[in-house]
């Protein structure tokens, strides 16, 4: 979040190892199930079976769309094995095993946010409690979109300050893990829609997000943005890949100014860089995308 801080750029190695083995197929007697992505935590992956078939991750259902398209994302503390179950119109049931890689998450000490975002005074939790609803229900549409399949780019330009995963420590207090890709740019910068999808929510300032714009891109996938000073789109407006959005600020459990881009999975969040890298937008919102040499250079 902080521009001075110490900035752990964990796993791109990692990632340009993985990204070579990208597609697997696994295919077991009549029923193929195709998974495209990156099997790591933090991790997008978009897969395809057999029309009618019924995709169940970790015991939760997954919505397919007519071509048999879904998504899922991986959390990141998910398990190095997890069970992807698919059934097929015949009721026939097939379990797949998959290997997650597992990642090491770095530390990040982050001095100078306001006091009471770190130890909250009682008089606020109720207004945090209402907040977290609102964004849970933001993110909570299952919708038919299939816009997550455009790929992603970079919603601005501007150096890399935070990472997905890292343990935050906030004035000294340890604090939640940080799940947004921090991009530091002045106040006021335009920032871009990475993705096409549909305006879900717009808070002018939350308690810990300050000034916040949700996105969602269908079947669960969501962008999140937040410590705004100013939220351009509006509430059920659609975008496209490189509209203009919103503009940086500092509001919220900010240091400084700076865009804090999350992506999500429904409640799982995932790990922005990751998916940038795996899924490139088609188009590119500024022609900014995983090959952006800010991020290369990482
Ligand atoms: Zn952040």
């Amino acid at each position: 979040m902080a521009r001075n801080e110490v900035c752990d750029y964990m796993g791109w190695g990692l990632y340009r190892y993985l990204i070579i083995g990208i597609i697997w197929l696994i295919s077991s007697g009549a029923a193929a199930l195709e998974l495209t992505g990156v099997l790591t935590q933090g991790g997008l992956l978009i897969g395809r079976v057999a029309p009618d078939t019924e995709v169940e991750l970790m015991q939760r259902s997954v919505r397919v769309g007519k071509d048999g398209l879904f998504v899922f994302g991986l959390g990141r503390d998910t398990p190095p094995s997890i069970e992807l179950v698919t059934r097929n119109s015949h009721g026939e049931t097939e379990s797949h095993r998959l290997a997650v890689t597992q990642r090491e998450y770095n530390e990040q000490r982050v001095n100078g946010v306001p006091q009471k975002t770190v130890t909250p005074p009682p008089e606020v939790l109720e207004r945090i409690r209402r907040e977290a609803v609102l964004v849970k229900n933001a993110r909570g549409d299952d919708s038919r979109s299939l816009d997550f399949l455009s790929g992603f780019a970079m919603p601005l330009e501007g150096p890399i300050t935070g990472v997905y995963g890292s343990r935050r420590v906030y004035n000294g207090k340890p604090g939640r893990p940080h799940f947004g890709l921090d991009i530091a740019a002045p106040t006021g910068t335009e920032v871009y829609a990475p993705a096409p999808g549909v305006v879900k929510l717009v808070h002018d300032d939350m308690f810990y997000s300050g000034g916040t714009l949700i996105v969602d891109h269908g079947h669960g996938v969501s962008s999140s943005f937040i410590h705004l000073s100013e939220v351009i789109a509006e509430p059920g407006q659609r975008v496209e890949a490189g509209d203009l959005i919103a503009r940086v600020g500092s509001t919220g459990r900010a240091t400084g100014p700076h865009l804090d881009w999350r992506i999500n999975w429904f409640d799982v969040r995932l790990d922005p860089a990751l998916v940038l890298e795996s899924f490139p937008s088609v188009t590119g919102a500024l022609g900014l995308s995983a090959n952006s040499p800010d991020l290369k250079s990482r």
